[in-house]
């Protein structure tokens, strides 16, 4: 029987941790952070994960509640292997799918019936990924089964699964260093002063996203001021571990996922906020109005497309503004269909009956330019076509040099309200290079024996952008390999 190591407790590291009981290791899952805080970025998600389905009938096996009597007005659509691909392709930047890209789309549906067949089962995300039309609840873009209670409900199940099946796990145990024999790991050095032996050793660690220095180095310069959406602990030591034996890095180091969150929002996520109230202050409503920055200007196409495709990377186009944050507005006509975090307790937003007073209360905004860019919006935008936020309605402004594309209607209507956002980062692009077992290459492209990768830790999988659930979907296809292969080695 093989023994193998995890660093990490996410959906990653218990993939993995699943996989390896599966194929006859024994496993020791190893948590840099305390029990409440084990679990990384997985918890704070909204648990929803994207994968290639058929239609609807294909998603019954996933569900929690395959007899919910809502599903018979549902319609989820289809989301084929195609579509998948496209959309990874299209947040390439003219880079072809990668070897990583081809097996996540290819593995996803399996990765998911594979979780479910543990008991970790699934919700229609109906509340963010769909709008009622005629009566029936149509899902858009993709994107359509979370877990039950969301990221916490996930590491529940996922957890569940992992130590029913034996695997065990200690919390308040950083690995710090790999133990080497020769080229090969064989265990790792942890936070307790321990020396621990392995005959495989998972690095499930995250990624740099709660490191300011690192993303300086990596990302750029303004990037030690943004915000963390998730855990603090996430701070590279994987990827410095492995660098330190010549591990290869591989992806995209420059780019992020960053999103548009809550200008006065805490440096780092928050756990101990309500289930349904988790998704920490991310305000990722601009498709429905628009956003200025600090000149009053419009920055981007809020309406290009469905949120899913540009929410990961409008929190770096509003990083790249002056003083890093922006204004979201909208009007009374969309109150209604804004995210419940538009509403929460702590939401921070002002409020008027007019749109020039609403103007007078955004704090930083060159209130002649907001004036000036409201109003050429307003008269560019074309009634003659209806709004319809379950298509890409091509509802847009006509004459504007920035167009918004889709969903533009005229902010016209009052109370207007506007809420000021910034860049957060939820995890970064570049990792190390892994091969079919899941194990990491060295620079001279040789395995290194007994040390595997896994997670956000994987590179290749996103370079400039990302089509939204497809960090979960990610963990689990490469936790599921690294698991295997590290029970086999
Ligand atoms: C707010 C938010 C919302 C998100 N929503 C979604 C979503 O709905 N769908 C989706 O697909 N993706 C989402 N993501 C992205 C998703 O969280 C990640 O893609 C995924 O959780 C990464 O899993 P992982 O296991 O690689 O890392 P993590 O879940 O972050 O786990 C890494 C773990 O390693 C531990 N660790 C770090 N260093 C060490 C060490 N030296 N020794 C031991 N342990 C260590 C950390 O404490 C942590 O527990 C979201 C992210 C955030 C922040």
């Amino acid at each position: 029987m093989k023994n193998v190591i995890i660093a990490g407790s996410g959906n990653a590291a218990l993939c993995a941790g699943i996989a390896a009981l599966e194929n006859g290791a024994k496993v020791l899952m190893l948590e840099k952070a305390d029990q409440d805080m084990s679990g990384g970025n997985t918890k704070y998600t909204a648990g929803a994960m994207r994968f290639a389905y058929e239609n609807g009938s294909s998603l019954l096996p996933l569900l929690q509640n395959p007899d919910d009597p809502r599903i018979a007005t549902t319609d989820f659509g289809s989301y084929p292997r195609e579509k998948f691909a496209s959309d990874l392709l299209g947040f390439n930047g003219g880079r072809p799918l990668s070897v990583e890209q081809e097996t996540l789309v290819s593995e996803s549906y399996d990765a998911m019936a594979w979780l479910s067949s543990h008991d970790v089962k699934f919700d229609p995300i109906y509340a963010r990924q769909s709008f009622k039309k005629d009566g029936r609840d149509v899902f858009w873009g993709g994107l359509t089964l979370a877990s039950a209670n969301e990221g916490v409900g996930l590491f529940d199940q996922e957890l569940d699964a992992f130590t029913r099946m034996g695997g065990e796990i200690r919390y308040n145990c950083a690995v710090t260093e790999l133990v080497t024999d020769g080229d090969a790991v064989t265990g790792v050095k942890t936070s307790t002063r321990e020396t621990l032996m392995a005959d495989s050793v998972i690095l499930a660690c995250g990624g740099f996203e709660a490191n300011a220095d690192l993303r300086k180095t990596h990302i750029g310069d303004d990037w030690d001021k943004a915000k963390v959406r998730g855990t603090p602990h996430n701070t590279g030591d994987g990827l410095v571990m492995a660098q330190k034996l010549g591990a290869q890095t591989y992806g995209f180091f420059g780019g992020c996922h960053a999103t548009p969150m809550d200008l006065h929002m805490v440096d780092y996520g928050n756990l101990d906020i309500p289930a349904g109230e988790r998704k920490n202050y991310r305000k990722i409503c601009y498709f429905l109005g628009v956003m200025l920055n600090a000149k009053g200007d419009r920055f981007v196409d809020e309406g290009i497309n469905f949120r899913n495709y540009t929410y990961a990377q409008f929190g770096a186009a509003i990083m790249e503004q002056p003083e890093h944050f922006a204004w979201q507005i909208f009007d009374a006509k969309v109150a209604d269909l804004l995210y419940a975090e538009y509403n929460f307790h702590d939401a921070h937003y002002v409020e008027a009956e007019s749109l020039d007073e609403l103007i007078t209360k955004l704090d930083g905004v060159d209130q002649a330019g907001a004036t000036a860019t409201l109003s050429a919006y307003n008269d560019a935008v074309n009634d003659d076509v209806a709004f319809d936020p379950t298509v890409l309605d091509g509802k847009s402004t006509t004459g504007l040099a920035l167009a918004k594309s889709n969903w533009a209607q005229k902010i016209d209507q009052g109370p207007f309200r506007a809420y000021p956002v910034t860049g957060g980062i939820t995890f970064t692009y570049g990792g190390l290079k892994v091969n079919g077992q899941g194990c990491i290459l060295h620079e001279n492209g040789a395995p290194i024996s007994g040390l595997y990768a896994c997670g956000e830790m994987v590179g290749g999988v996103f370079f400039e952008g990302y089509p939204g659930g497809s960090g979960l979907t990610s963990g689990v296809v490469f936790g599921r390999r690294a698991g295997k292969g590290a029970a086999g080695s």
